[in-house]
């Protein structure tokens, strides 16, 4: 393997500090087109390329990038394109360093080629250009129903488009994408990029009806009385958890689903033009490590805290978030307080947060996740001064469609039961991936569970 082949990999521009933490415009800009497609040119085309098998929607990776080195840049996106129809999603949020390249060969002795820069740098390319019209097959007239927006849903709905099912998203929200839109932010993934990728499924022929809460607004019997023969549902982990400590019903204290929910959707940090205002106070404290947290972090420091801090119970080497953004946080201030944990909240005599207690803790042996357990230290508690406090714990399924289907099979944790080969859950005709089953997970990891669900769903349908 010749050297030069191992490193090289390039940089992701981005904005400078100072200028990004005064607006929500997206931080890394993308690469040029020299630099994506000499970055293409160190791919090895492998015989068996390993990248492909860390890819759950099953990209010919190899082959996009190929085309790309040869300046095919057309032809790269049609390819990415036979399976990924969020390729822009992607290329920005996918944890590739986890997936395609941390199986590219490059990457065991020097840099794995940067899959998912040059898959972002592609999907641009082709906004630019105008996204041309897709091939809609003839319509077998057979008709398909699912449930949530987000990237599993969509996923689902354009692959049976794509094969001539007539497909319904059906979406609680006013807007589709799910944690796409109301969760993710516009400095990580800008908004119009998201509706634009949704319009591209809906270009596949997809209808989609926001506004509409399965469970309540309609029934799947219903559904089923209008002609719909599957579904899949999509529906998420959007139910936030709490601590249940003491105090945390004072006023400052938000879950970071509504905290972003606000901002994200309802537009909060262009008030006044948005009417969502978001009261934030002067330091900021954000509870977790995960992406959520990193997320509200960066977030509340963009509508004005002077200070914020995550308070992370484990070490930085434990953190769920993306390296990246975790890395981007702290270059923009966030103070990261490692193994430090929340025992109570202080308010003053108006209910309004003041403080939070925590205590120190120290690292035990490994727990159920493999990593090790945070164990606290006695007698270490301290108060941290704060007046806004954002609770990023994790997410829960949310029960609303699952109450109204007594014979879906739950697990203890409330989260759909399949059939890990077919997606199929309890309900002959109900299909289920994404969230909803996996509990909080990654973007592919839904979309590749909205496309093993196509699969069944049209192998279902073909058989019944
Ligand atoms: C703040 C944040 C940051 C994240 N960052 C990343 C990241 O950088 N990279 C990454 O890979 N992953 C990230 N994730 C995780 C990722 O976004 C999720 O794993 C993914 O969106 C799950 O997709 P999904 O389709 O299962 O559900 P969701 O995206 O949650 O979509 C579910 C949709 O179903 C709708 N719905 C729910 N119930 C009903 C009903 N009864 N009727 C109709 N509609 C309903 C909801 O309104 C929602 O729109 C992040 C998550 C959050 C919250």
């Amino acid at each position: 393997m010749p050297d030069s082949r191992l490193t090289g990999r390039p940089k992701m521009p981005q904005r400078s500090v100072a200028e990004r933490i005064r607006d929500f415009n997206e931080v890394p800009v993308g690469l040029p087109e020299w630099a994506a497609v000499d970055e293409a040119r160190r791919c090895l085309q492998c015989k068996k390329p390993g990248c492909m098998k860390g890819c759950p929607v099953e990209i010919d990776i190899p082959g996009f990038i190929g085309l790309l080195a040869q300046g095919k840049f057309d032809a790269a996106v049609a390819k990415i394109k036979e399976k990924n129809s969020l390729p822009a999603i992607c290329g920005r949020v996918c944890p590739q360093e986890e997936q395609c390249e941390n199986v590219c060969v490059l990457g065991k002795k020097g840099q794995p080629i940067a899959v998912g820069y040059l898959e972002r740098f592609l999907a641009d390319y082709e906004r630019d250009k105008g996204i041309g019209a897709p091939e809609i097959p003839t319509s077998n007239g057979r008709k398909v129903g699912i449930i949530g927006s987000g990237p599993s849903g969509l996923t689902c709905a354009g692959d049976l488009a794509k094969i001539g099912y007539r497909v319904t998203i059906f979406e609680a929200l006013h807007a589709a994408g799910g944690v796409l839109v109301y969760g993710i932010p516009e400095f990580r993934l800008p908004k119009a990029i998201v509706a634009q990728e949704v319009n591209f499924v809906k270009s596949l022929g997809v209808d989609l009806e926001v506004s509409t809460v399965i469970g309540k607004t309609l029934t799947l019997e219903d559904l089923k009385d209008d002609g719909y023969e599957a579904f899949f549902i999509g529906s998420g982990a959007g139910l936030p958890h709490f601590m249940n400590l003491p105090g945390e019903n004072l006023n400052g204290i938000y879950s970071a689903n509504e905290f972003l929910t606000r901002s994200n959707l309802m537009k909060a940090f262009r008030f006044p033009q948005y009417d969502t205002p978001i009261k934030i106070g002067r330091k900021v404290a954000v509870i977790g490590g995960g992406n959520v947290a990193m997320d509200s972090a960066r977030t509340a420091l963009r509508l004005g805290a002077e200070e914020v801090c995550l308070i992370y119970r484990r070490t930085k080497k434990e953190m769920p978030a993306r390296i990246e953004e975790a890395e981007r946080a702290e270059e923009e201030g966030i103070n990261c307080m490692i193994l430090t944990n929340p025992v109570r909240f202080i308010g003053n005599d108006n209910k309004w947060l003041r403080g939070v207690e925590c205590i120190q803790m120290e690292l035990g042996e490994p727990d159920e996740s493999g990593r090790r357990r945070p164990v606290p230290v006695p007698g270490s508690e301290f108060v941290i001064p704060v007046d806004t406090l954002v609770v990023a714990i994790g997410q829960g399924p949310n029960p609303l469609l699952l109450e109204t289907l007594p014979d879906l099979q739950l697990n203890r944790r409330g989260y759909i039961v399949i059939d890990e080969e077919t997606g199929a859950t309890s309900i002959p005709g109900v299909f289920a991936g994404g969230d909803i089953v996996t509990g909080a997970a990654t973007v592919i990891s839904a979309m590749g569970a909205g496309k093993k669900a196509a699969r069944s769903i049209d192998h279902y349908l073909l058989r019944k």
